[in-house]
């Protein structure tokens, strides 16, 4: 390992993602501007609030700069609001929030309903051995279509909260908001 992976840091879990990945190995990097984000190997798009993040890309002026290093294969992990900020087809979303449409994905925002905000379950995720995997979910989406080349290698009730498409990979939960560092392992093993 050792490769140098930025999370982005405009908004959301950047600290405890930024621990995950020092504790691997790897060399985090916090992407606040275009030239932050052009020393990393891999990107992380946190969790926290999909909107704002939207609103944010496009004043930090990252939103392009990122748009074309994902067009370029650079691998990314988003993360809930990472999630829904990779997905070609955002449901549920406001109708100005923009993605960066590469995860070839329809995820519906807080699908989970009010009455579950909040919730952590163990989930056997495909690759992974030791067990089910710790996995914190507030106000989560889920995958409601995945395409031809989408893998599900995770799914609550029959939907899809985790999914990989070549060096893409994006979870519903909070995998930095637990202790099992094992769903950030998966990542990096692919860069
Ligand atoms: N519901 C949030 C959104 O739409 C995502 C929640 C999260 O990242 N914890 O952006």
């Amino acid at each position: 390992m050792g490769e140098k992976v930025g999370v982005l840091a405009l908004q959301g879990d950047v600290r405890e993602h930024a621990a995950a990945l020092a504790e691997l190995g790897a060399h985090p990097v916090e992407v606040r501007t275009p030239q932050d984000l052009s020393g990393v190997d891999a990107l992380i798009l946190p969790g926290g609030e999909s909107t704002t993040m939207s609103l944010l890309l496009g004043s930090s002026g990252l939103f392009d700069p990122i748009a074309a290093r994902l067009a370029e294969g650079m691998p990314a992990f988003g993360t809930c609001a990472g999630m829904i900020l990779l997905a070609t087809d955002v449901l549920d979303g406001r109708p100005d929030q923009r993605s960066f449409a590469v995860l070839d994905i329809a995820v519906r925002r807080n699908a989970f309903g009010r009455q579950v905000d909040s919730f952590e379950t163990g989930l056997d995720v495909a690759g992974v051995v030791g067990g089910p995997v710790d996995a914190v979910f507030i106000r989560a989406p889920f995958v409601e279509r995945a395409g031809d080349g989408v893998e599900v290698l995770a799914e609550v009730d029959g939907h899809p909260v985790l999914v990989r498409q070549g060096p893409l990979m994006a979870a519903a939960f909070h995998p930095e908001l637990s202790d099992d560092l094992r769903v950030h392992h998966l990542f990096l093993g692919g860069l």
